[in-house]
């Protein structure tokens, strides 16, 4: 079977001679319907961030049971799931609680299918337990397979925050990208905040405003800050979620973030913030989440199903991985690419 791979640094290739695997035990062979092309691949393929290599990329999957392994019970072959992405051990407290993200044993393991173990830029997947599916009952999977990480990551950002996100408070979303578009849909579902987009180009700007954001601003231009507290006034924004996580957005999130109010870097942009007592507003907290939980993935679903948000998709073939790449290299995906086998 077909299969997109990490070799080594800004080395993928797609290979054509991969064994299609057979489940055992609780494990479930996938046939792939869609594989979401994240920005974190990048910073695995172009900057390194993961020592291992050889894996099939792809984190955000999504497809039709092909095969179940013995042990499994409650499926069964052509049903529609998404796979939940950060694969933990399965048995510490977290897991149990169904946050995988957090799982204790995080720093022991590679942390999923497509992040150092294969994924689903494949004809097909091996999922290694039945647990880490999520029914998607009517949604198409090309469509669905971003809700497992575009989706869940700001969705689980969100909810976090949510109980200072009164119809009074402002928020702002930097990067309006994979991530951030869904983030302003689900921003829209949830809460009533004002919601204040930023980005680099006029094109995102127009897409967030779409999407429902009030209020846009270039975060390239020099007075951004400014522009931002003209809109909140003195109160300034209530929670900011950065899903670029550069020095310069970090830098914004701390000029505009209000007093007890949340700086959430979800972004891996490599961004340094050098902490200083009067540098932030008293009682903020800057927090760095990590994808979301099994049961936060159902609720994601449950979103979807109900057309609270949708995934802007661009549409590529497997063959087109390293295309695909560069257009997100270059900022130019509206929304989330989805690589098709
Ligand atoms: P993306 O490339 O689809 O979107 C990034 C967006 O940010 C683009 O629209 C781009 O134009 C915009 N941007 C770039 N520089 C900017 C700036 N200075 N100011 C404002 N906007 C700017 O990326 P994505 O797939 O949405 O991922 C976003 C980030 O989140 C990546 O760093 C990714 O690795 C990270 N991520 C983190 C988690 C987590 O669990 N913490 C999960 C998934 C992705
Ligand atoms: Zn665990």
């Amino acid at each position: 079977m077909k299969a997109v791979r990490f070799f080594g640094h800004k080395d993928v290739r797609v290979v054509d001679d991969v064994e299609k695997p057979e489940p055992k035990g609780d494990e479930v062979l996938l046939k792939i319907g869609g594989a979401g092309v994240c920005h974190s691949d990048l910073h695995v393929i172009d900057e390194g961030i993961m020592p291992i290599t050889g894996f099939t990329l792809g984190h955000e999957n999504a497809g039709w049971i092909e095969a179940l392994g013995p042990d499994i019970k409650g499926y069964k072959k052509g049903d529609a799931v998404l796979v939940y992405g950060p694969w933990g051990c399965g048995h510490c407290k977290p897991c149990q609680h169904s946050k995988e993200n957090y799982c204790d044993h995080q720093s022991e393991m590679p942390f999923g299918g497509g992040l150092g173990l294969n994924g689903g830029m494949a004809d097909y997947m091996l999922v290694p337990s039945s647990r880490l599916l999520v029914p998607i009952h009517d949604l198409d999977p090309v469509i669905a397979a971003p809700l497992t990480d575009a989706a869940l990551t700001p969705y689980s950002a969100i909810k976090r925050s949510l109980h200072k996100l009164m119809p009074d408070e402002y928020v702002v979303v930097i990067g309006v990208g994979g991530l951030g578009h869904v983030a302003i849909q689900i921003l829209k579902a949830m809460s009533s905040s004002t919601i204040i987009a930023c980005d680099i180009t006029s094109e995102k700007l127009a897409f967030a405003k779409e999407l429902g954001a009030t209020h846009t601003v270039n975060s390239t231009d020099k007075d951004a800050a400014e522009q931002i507290q003209k809109i909140t006034g003195i109160k300034k924004a209530k929670v900011v979620l950065d899903f670029v996580g550069a020095k310069p957005t970090i830098t914004l999130g701390t000029q505009v973030v209000s007093l007890d109010g949340d700086l959430t870097l979800v972004g891996l942009g490599g961004g340094v913030y050098e902490y200083t007592m009067m540098g932030l507003p008293f009682g903020v907290s800057m927090i760095n989440p990590y994808w979301g939980s099994r049961t936060e993935l159902i609720e994601v679903v449950g979103l979807a199903r109900q057309k609270k948000i949708h995934i802007e998709v661009e549409r590529y073939h497997l063959d087109q991985a390293n295309e695909v790449y560069d257009r997100l290299r270059q900022g130019k995906i509206k929304g989330r690419a989805v690589l098709i086998p």
